[in-house]
């Protein structure tokens, strides 16, 4: 499989030539052959946005048929289902059923933003001096979007749907270990006939081609998923030219289990918090903060199941969990594994590679718990982004409240009790944008997603995810057209 770019309708090598070797996470093979893009790719690609936006070629279409465009992606990508799972599971290791919702998903996406594009979602307001003063939003721009690896397609889709549905042209970098379902959303996207240099995709690392798109003064907004760091580094290149940014940042969730919950059900959702997806999810579950009483007999049961969770490869269908993405991500978790015991915490589950017959050769990591934590200590602070769970004890809610709030981050959070008063009263105090009351994960295209304090800027998905593609513009109109008489003469 050769992966090229996709510039101003067309199907391009990088301009210097370089390509990069794409792995599968299950067994380290190559599967396919990546253009490796640089600034120069991204300026191009860039260049035919600007025009195509400028142009009005998609912008001025009338929304119903910008919507029939969205329509029909979806119904592409469904129909393509069956290659698409199995490219996102070569991919990125997930399994296939993880990778199956991913692209339902984003098949929905698509579809909830082709509803938005013809809805009004502007306001009229009276004003004084006789007039009458209004909004329209109007689209922004030339929008990048830079995304990670972890839900290769889903992540694009979450702002390629309403970004495009907003009116906007596209210039869209994946991460360069992860491209290949994104090809396969642009093939879809040249086979509906979407305007040449309306969406545009560059191949090719954060620190060249990412980075150009992020500084150009060419584009007007840029949305980015990412690590934090990254996203430090995104606002300072997009200051510019005031770029609009959105950041989706990283996280260090609190799950947070009251001794009057259902506990075999947040045991199951406080599995499903941390090793859905390996681990590899902005919003996991990386934190565990359980109730004194509860403590020891919560944790016997979640080591117990933990250890039943079956790791293997993504194709085989009885796996749960499969590898993570990369050797080098598989290294950096091992090695947060390692400071966890050096920093005197205690392992009750995992901690090792798996290196039984059959996945040696793989980047797979067992199901991973630690226990006696302490709040500073580097595991319960750094999000390690792979299946290593920390669990912090509490007396009680001020305390829970306390250490939930207590670290940079402000992404997800759950609670779990059967005191409806009291989860409610505890959610309200946690700074953090996505919480979930008795579950954990849910994640729907209807509904916001963003965080609080180092987690991010704007939010993606639902109403707000639409808006963050676009300005808003007042126009005033004079109702009583005459001189407005401020100088005599
Ligand atoms: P990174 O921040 O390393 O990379 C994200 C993207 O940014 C990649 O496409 C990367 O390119 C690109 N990039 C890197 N440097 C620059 C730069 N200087 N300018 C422009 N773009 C750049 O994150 P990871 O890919 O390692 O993904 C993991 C992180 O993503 C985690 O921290 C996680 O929390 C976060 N995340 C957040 C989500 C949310 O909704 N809040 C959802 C999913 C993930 P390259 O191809 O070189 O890697």
């Amino acid at each position: 499989m050769n992966l090229k770019n996709f510039i101003n309708g067309k199907w391009v090598e990088a301009e210097s030539g370089l390509t990069r070797e794409i792995i599968n996470p299950a067994n380290g093979e190559v599967i396919a052959i990546a253009c490796e893009s640089d600034a120069s790719d991204a300026c191009l690609a860039i260049k035919a946005a600007r025009e195509a936006f400028d142009s009005g070629v998609w912008s001025n279409l009338p929304a119903i048929e910008r919507a029939a465009f969205l329509f029909k992606i979806a119904d592409k990508l469904e129909e393509r289902m069956d290659e698409l799972k199995v490219l996102e599971t070569l991919d990125n290791g997930k399994p296939h059923r993880e990778a199956e919702f991913d692209i339902g998903d984003a098949a929905n996406c698509f579809r909830y933003y082709a509803g938005l594009v013809s809805k009004p979602h502007g306001y009229t307001y009276d004003v004084p001096d006789g007039a009458q003063a209004m909004t329209v939003r109007e689209p922004i721009g030339v929008c990048g979007l830079i995304t990670p690896w972890n839900y290769p397609l889903l992540m694009g889709v979450w702002k390629i749907a309403p970004a495009l549905a907003a009116g906007n042209t596209i210039v869209y970098k994946p991460s360069e270990i992860t491209p290949v379902t994104s090809v396969k959303l642009f093939e879809i996207i040249e086979e509906v006939g979407i305007p040449k240099g309306v969406a545009n995709l560059v191949l090719g690392p954060g620190n060249t081609a990412g980075q150009e798109i992020a500084e150009s003064h060419d584009v007007d907004k840029v949305s980015f998923t990412g690590g934090t760091v990254t996203g430090r580094k995104i606002m300072q290149a997009a200051a510019g030219n005031i770029k609009k940014i959105s950041l989706e940042l990283g996280g260090k969730s609190p799950n947070i289990v009251f001794a009057d919950a259902d506990l075999e059900t947040a045991v199951d959702y406080a599995l499903f918090g941390i090793f859905a997806n390996s681990g590899q999810v902005c919003t996991a579950g990386s934190r565990l903060l359980l109730e004194e009483s509860i403590h020891d007999h919560f944790i016997e049961r979640l080591v117990e199941r933990a250890r039943m969770i079956r790791v293997g490869a993504g194709d085989n269908p009885a796996t749960e969990m499969g590898p993570l993405v990369s050797e080098a991500h598989m290294n950096k978790v091992l090695n947060y594994i390692e400071i966890g015991k050096q920093e005197g915490a205690t392992l009750v589950c995992g901690g090792k590679r798996i290196t039984e017959a059959g996945l040696e050769k793989g980047y797979f990591v067992e199901p991973t718990i630690f226990v006696d934590t302490t709040p500073n200590m580097r595991i319960v602070q750094e999000e390690i982004f792979g299946p290593v769970l920390v669990v912090q004890k509490f007396k009680d809610e001020q305390e829970a409240i306390k250490l939930a709030n207590n670290t940079v981050y402000g992404l997800g959070a759950g609670v779990f009790s059967n005191d409806g008063a009291k989860a409610l009263r505890v959610i309200k105090k946690i700074r953090a944008g996505i919480t979930w009351i008795n579950t954990y994960h849910p994640t729907y295209n209807e509904a916001p997603w963003g965080g609080y304090k180092q987690s991010g800027i704007g939010r993606g998905l639902g109403t707000y995810g639409f808006e963050e593609f676009t300005e808003v513009k007042q126009i005033n109109i004079n109702l009583q057209v005459e001189p407005v008489g401020w100088f005599e003469n």
